[in-house]
């Protein structure tokens, strides 16, 4: 695959592209998402920790959706990609809804 370089961008197809191959892992306080970058393609997994976001305690039957910011982080080096960053830059927000 070709090498792109490392850029922070979004785009509103990637959210799509994105969930079309997703398999979510539930984990005890969130979940591991695992899927291809829309952008530059590498596969990675992303960890999602429910507690770092402010939601209120799912009380009743059905919990709300919950939008996740998801980023790159593949391990495949992009160029220009700054030493304290990972992945493409690539971003988007997936929505997962819990069913438990
Ligand atoms: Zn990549
Ligand atoms: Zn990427």
């Amino acid at each position: 695959m070709p090498r792109l370089p490392y850029l922070e961008v979004t785009a509103a197809s990637y959210a799509d592209a994105y969930t079309a191959g997703l398999q979510v892992t539930d984990t005890r306080d969130g979940a591991v998402l695992s899927g291809s970058c829309p952008r530059c393609a590498c596969p990675f997994d992303f960890t999602y920790t429910r507690r770092v976001f402010r939601y209120p305690r799912p009380g009743g039957r059905s919990a709300p959706a919950v939008t996740v910011p998801v980023l790159c982080v593949c391990e495949t080096p992009h160029e220009g990609r700054p030493a304290d960053e990972e992945g493409c830059g690539a971003y988007w927000n997936v929505v997962l809804e819990r069913t438990s």
